[in-house]
Parts: C-alpha cells; structure tokens; sequence
C-alpha cells in the first residue's frame, strides 16, 4: 500500500536563511523610540578581535555579521572587519547611519540604517553616507529603513 504524509511529517521548508555569527558591541549614541536592543547599549564582556576572530573560526561560520548598538563607535571595529574580511568570512556590518563609514574596510557588507522620524532619531541620518555605499558583489542587502512614520 503506497504510503503518503501524514500529520506527523512536516512538509519540507526550503532552506532561504543562514546560520551566522554576530558579535554585539556594547554602546550605541542613538536612542530609537522603538530600540529592540536596549540590552545591548550597556555592559558587555570585552573581548578582543583576535579572541572574536578565533571564535568565528571555531564556529566554523562562513558569515559574521558585526552589529550593536553602533559597532562603529568602538574604535577596534574596523580592524576586526578587516582581520574577518582577510580569514575569508563574509563579513556583514550593521551601523545606525550616524557615523562616517569612511573607516569601513573594503568587502564588507553594509547594513545601513536611515531613521524615519518615529524613531526620534530622524536628525542623527549622516546622508552621505548614502554616496559612499558601495556594492561588493556578494552583498544582498545594502541599507535598510528602520522604524515608522
Ligand atoms: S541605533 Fe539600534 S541599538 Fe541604537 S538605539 Fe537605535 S535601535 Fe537601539
């Protein structure tokens, strides 16, 4: 007798997503009505790039994104990007589009936020930094529109 799903079988879910590492900095300068990441913005555990780079490999990761709070704000960031770029890592770096990305290491993905007035941080967009994003070929997403309004 041919045999069918049953309820018990879930239907296959194609796979569109993937597994990556993110390494959370610890402070950010905005103060988003809507922030999910409060937690984020204080404390943390140091951790030096070479010990997140270490780690990244152990993970066995291909793709690290490097997020916040505001990662630019931490003055080791763009050596970590760099050092993560070099070990072969699809680096990914989400930033909240206050700051200059001018320190951005090339082959980094930017994930780049413009404030919509709901979020009370309208007045903090850096625009152009609108002309400075770049597309490295493997990038799927290069800004993103936070917030409402
Ligand atoms: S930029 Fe991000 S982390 Fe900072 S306050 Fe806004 S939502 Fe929160």
């Amino acid at each position: 007798m041919e045999t069918g799903p049953t309820p018990a079988d879930p239907p296959p879910v194609p796979l569109a997503y993937q597994v990556m590492l993110k390494p959370r900095g610890a402070i950010c300068n905005l103060d988003c009505a809507y922030c999910d990441t409060r937690y984020a913005r204080h404390g943390g555990h140091p951790a030096t790039a070479d010990r997140i780079v270490e780690w990244a490999a152990e993970t066995g990761l291909a793709t690290v994104e490097v997020t916040g709070g505001e990662p630019l704000l931490q003055q080791g960031t763009p050596v970590l990007l760099e050092r993560l770029v070099q070990e072969g890592h699809r680096v990914l770096l989400e930033t909240n589009g206050s700051l200059s990305l001018d320190p951005v290491p090339r082959g980094v993905c930017i994930i780049m936020d413009l404030k919509a007035p709901g979020s009370g941080m309208f007045q903090h967009n850096r625009w152009e930094n609108l002309e400075s994003l770049g597309l490295p070929e493997d990038c799927m997403v290069q800004d993103k529109f936070m917030g409402y309004d």
